[in-house]
């Protein structure tokens, strides 16, 4: 089985996605794709989130067009969603897309496949096979009955097959289904019969709530066995959520460098403060932060700094006053009420400190 470092680098504009450890956080936008403005918002947003990589549906002309100006716009590769329709795709590369979602056996006769395929070769764009339970050929769901796994990755070598045999290997594969063992089959599967970087995701995973756990469940057992390169978490909500989402799932797992990381306790008879008010805000103040540091908040000083010995800073509460600790040990003891805004300096210096070495 491959392990995702052991996968075909794939360049996607200033990114590469496989040949690392790095599994890279991607979203797609809800915005009107040709509606500039909106779009080149919500992409702000994503990018602020943590958002490496955005997808556009590109479903019109206009949506089309609206790729050159939303690109001048943003940081981070925008990838292009279509469907069946290769002019949109051959328009979207015309106007500096930096990938493609399409899948090549659903495009029609072979010239058009031809042309795609020499477009992203001239300018180097790779293509992104988006395998579905839910749109699987009707060939192969003759064959099976149903969506299986195995239709799965034999609906992906099928489409791999075709760029293949055009010498066309810039390939990421993705296999989703919502069915949360199928999908966890079909890549594990898939990692076992080729090399292409994989882009994991449960489509359809549902609300912020359920889709979370969803996600978190299949996501992470793919993880947990080395498979993934990229990962979109498909959330019915706001799309920020679907990066927040993806960053604490790879956090769990070291595979972000690049954020902080909160613990909390679960809170007991001991407690004397308003705990739960005072870690959100401590996890709403870190959320943006690039750099991996580790910051506890804990409800009492009976446990709590030994409990969270790894945390390079953290406070416990206490009745009336609190204490800050470094790595367990107990630096000084400070009223409640400037119990957050105290822990806030010492996370600020501690950025600062990382962003100088
Ligand atoms: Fe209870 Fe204190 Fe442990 Fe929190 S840190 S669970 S309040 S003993």
């Amino acid at each position: 089985m491959y392990h995702r470092k052991d996968t075909r680098p794939v360049k996607v504009g200033n990114l590469t996605i496989g040949g690392a450890d790095e599994v890279i956080i991607q979203s797609m936008c809800t915005t009107k794709t040709a509606d500039v403005a909106a779009t080149v918002a919500e992409i702000r947003r994503l990018e602020e989130a943590g958002c490496q990589l955005v997808r556009v549906t590109v479903n019109t002309e206009e949506a089309a067009a609206a790729i050159k100006e939303i690109k001048k716009q943003i940081n981070i590769p925008l990838v292009a969603d279509i469907h069946f329709n290769y002019r949109l795709a051959l328009a979207a590369i015309e106007n500096g897309i930096d990938k493609v979602r399409i899948n090549p056996g659903n495009i029609g006769k072979r010239d058009r496949v031809e042309a795609v395929v020499k477009a992203c070769k001239e300018r180097g764009i790779p293509i992104r096979i988006g395998v579905n339970a839910g749109s699987l050929e009707n060939h192969l769901l003759e064959k099976y009955g149903y969506p299986t796994a195995e239709a799965m990755v034999e609906s992906a070598l099928y489409h791999i097959g075709i760029l293949e045999e055009l010498d066309f290997y810039d390939i990421i594969v993705s296999l989703k289904a919502s069915d949360v063992p199928m999908a966890i089959e079909a890549y594990t599967m898939a990692a076992e019969k080729f090399n292409y970087p994989l882009h994991l995701g449960i489509t359809e995973a549902g609300t912020l709530f359920a889709g979370t756990v969803k996600s978190a469940a299949g996501l992470g057992a793919l993880l947990a066995r080395g498979i993934g390169n990229t990962i979109r978490v498909s959330l019915s909500a706001d799309p920020v959520e679907e990066v927040k989402v993806a960053r604490e799932l790879l956090k769990s797992f070291g595979l972000i460098s690049n954020a902080a990381t909160l613990i909390s306790c679960p809170t007991c008879g001991r407690l004397d403060i308003d705990l739960f008010s005072i870690v959100n805000e401590v996890e709403e103040y870190i959320a943006n932060i690039k750099a991996p540091i580790k910051v506890s908040v804990l409800g009492c000083a009976v446990n709590g700094p030994g409990e969270a010995r790894e945390a390079d800073i953290g406070i416990a509460g206490g009745r009336g006053e609190g204490l800050l600790f470094r790595h367990g040990e107990i630096v000084r003891k400070v009223p409640e009420d400037q119990l957050v805004d105290e822990l806030k300096k010492e996370i600020d210096a501690l950025v600062a400190e990382y962003e100088r070495t």
